[in-house]
């Protein structure tokens, strides 16, 4: 393969065709043989569940939830639980199979997974937020569990979500599973570290992709959208790198300083619940205007297609760094890599989180835990070595960050499925 992946075809824009797109074009450069192809090119397995949740005031609705394996070749499948009212199947194979080419890009010996509920969680009270949490586990214990598929938090869930996953499905056996689900309280068999670990790694991998492209680091201006788990550390992390935070947001618009924003402020901010538009910290501006501001480095960490063919001609940041999910369409991944701006690719730049999901179940296999300092260097051991190799192969074999991080992975993939066989 020689350009970036090619854009996706008009009809064929849903988040898994454009996952399966991507899939295929990797395919292709590995020479891959037709059975390979139709085997990892869809999800190896699906679960819907619909249950009920009784509210505080004595009403019931009716919940949607998912559980979507993607690969279980090189190991059992990982990946994170997503409460968001625009939560879909679609969405949960496209992140599933992207979850298999993370683990597999940073050599975790995991396959790919995803799920959620359709369901927006501020709308829930403490107790909503536990019955239906429980209930869901109830009914996705079919998959999940220690050795077979271990969740983890994602969009919209938390430790707290964790513990009551972990609490429900000990329950059920009656002894306790710590290794049922990573991002778990330290309480309860969760690493140090894990809080942090996807902010770290993305903040880790970018300095040094800044650094190969012969930018700045220190005074770099970066724009951040989304200061959840992954953008409040990442933000934290660019700023002790020396970089200058502009802009931040979250779902309801952020906040611009040109001399850079106090990140202390916005926490507080965050910590009480309060809107970052409305901290003071700077002129507001919405998640759009962000987007297309004139910055060193962009940094989307809040939701998926945020960057399309529309809004791309606007966009002016020299890198972006994904550290959401899928944030760059395919068509806007295209015209970036024409224009020669880098990409750091999402299974590369956001699998710090992973990485320390993998540290968290060794630990709690070994029931022995390490200290946050050795949580980190392991991370940074791992995340800047995936880095080099898909660097390397970008530079022999050509294309983006991302054409190369999907050719490694899904050729590690690809030789564990080959070489397990076909069953029976
Ligand atoms: P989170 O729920 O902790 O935070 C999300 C942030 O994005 C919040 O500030 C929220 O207000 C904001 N947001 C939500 N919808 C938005 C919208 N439409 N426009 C702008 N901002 C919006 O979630 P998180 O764990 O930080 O995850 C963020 C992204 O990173 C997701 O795409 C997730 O899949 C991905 N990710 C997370 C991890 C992890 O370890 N948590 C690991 C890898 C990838």
């Amino acid at each position: 393969m020689t350009g970036s992946m090619a854009s996706v075809p008009r009809a064929q824009s849903s988040a898994y065709a454009t996952a399966q797109h991507q899939f295929d074009a990797a395919a292709e450069a590995l020479h891959l043989n037709d059975s390979l192809r139709a085997r990892l090119r869809e999800v190896k397995r699906e679960l819907v569940v619909h249950f009920p949740l009784e509210f505080d005031d004595g009403h019931f609705e009716v919940f949607t939830g998912y559980r979507v394996q993607h690969s279980i070749a090189r190991g059992p499948a990982k990946g994170g639980l997503r409460y968001s009212a625009s939560t879909t199947m679609d969405d949960m194979r496209a992140f599933a199979m992207l979850m298999t080419w993370k683990a597999a890009v940073v050599n975790l010996p995991f396959g790919g997974a995803k799920g959620g509920v359709t369901v927006d969680p501020k709308r829930l009270s403490d107790g909503e937020l536990e019955r239906l949490t429980r209930r869901f586990t109830t009914e996705i214990a079919l998959l999940v569990g220690p050795n077979k598929d271990v969740p983890a938090p994602d969009l919209g869930t938390d430790a707290r979500v964790m513990s009551w996953i972990m609490d429900t499905l000990s329950m059920h056996a009656g002894h306790s599973l710590p290794a049922a689900v990573t991002g778990k309280p330290i309480d309860i068999g969760g690493s140090a570290g894990r809080e942090s670990s996807t902010g770290r790694g993305l903040a880790s991998v970018t300095v040094e992709a800044l650094r190969d492209a012969s930018m700045r680091v220190d005074g770099a201006s970066v724009a951040i959208q989304g200061f959840g788990q992954v953008g409040s550390h990442a933000a934290r992390l660019f700023a002790a790198h020396g970089c200058r935070i502009v802009a931040v947001s979250d779902s309801g618009g952020g906040v611009y300083r040109a001399g850079g924003i106090d990140l202390p402020t916005l926490r507080a901010v965050r910590r009480e619940g309060g809107r970052l538009s409305e901290s003071g910290a700077g002129d507001r501006i919405t998640n759009a205007e962000l987007i297309e501001l004139d910055v060193d480095l962009l940094v989307p960490a809040a939701v998926e297609s945020q960057i399309r063919a529309d809004n791309v001609p606007r966009v002016r940041a020299r890198m972006v760094a994904e550290g959401a999910n899928a944030p760059v369409t395919a068509a806007a991944d295209q015209v970036l890599h024409d224009r020669g701006v880098v990409v750091v690719p999402d299974i590369l730049a956001n699998s710090g989180g992973v990485i320390v999901s993998y540290f968290e179940l060794v630990q709690d296999l070994q029931a022995f835990f390490w200290a946050a300092g050795e949580v980190n260097t392991k991370l940074d051991n791992i995340i800047m070595r995936s880095y080099h190799q898909v660097r390397e192969e970008a530079v022999a074999r050509g294309g983006s960050l991302r054409d190369a991080a999907y050719r490694i992975a899904v050729g590690k993939v690809a030789r564990a499925t080959a070489v397990r066989g076909i069953y029976p």
